[in-house]
């Protein structure tokens, strides 16, 4: 099984997600953003028990706006590393964390909020598709 590593913006605390993602795709939801500060989210998603904190494990700081996302990040330089999605049972490293594996994009979640249109030609979900709870509507681009 294959180890992706990657770190924090300063290093101080490392993260190996195993094996494979179970999606690949760019969030263009208010959470995402506002958190961000960018204009899209870069996600891969995980089984939880794929990914672990590697070093700095006390360094991680967690905050959760809602029960739906807990959202973790370096305490010494802020810098994200990934939201926890208990409702859906999955892991969100942020593509920027894991350099290593190559980022394939299949979708683009939460487009109704977009503010970034991106014309791809991946399919643009409205919300989210229906096995993860969502409408499983596609928008224009
Ligand atoms: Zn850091
Ligand atoms: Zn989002």
């Amino acid at each position: 099984m294959r180890d992706y590593k990657g770190t924090c913006f300063c290093g101080a605390v490392e993260i190996t997600a195993s094996g494979e993602p179970a999606a690949m795709g760019y969030c263009h939801c208010e959470s995402c953003r506002h958190w961000s500060a960018g204009p899209v989210n870069a996600f891969t998603l995980w089984k939880p028990g794929a990914v672990r904190v590697t070093k700095g494990a006390d360094n991680v700081g967690s905050y959760a706006k809602t029960p739906n996302s807990i959202r973790k990040w370096c305490r010494t330089c802020g810098g994200h590393l990934l939201t926890e999605h208990p409702g859906m049972g999955l892991t969100d490293v942020y593509a920027a964390i894991i350099p290593t594996l190559k980022f394939e994009p299949g979708l683009h979640v939460h487009y109704q909020e977009t503010v970034l249109h991106l014309r791809d030609g991946l399919p643009k979900q409205k919300d989210v598709p229906t096995e993860l709870g969502g409408s499983g509507v596609t928008l224009a681009e």
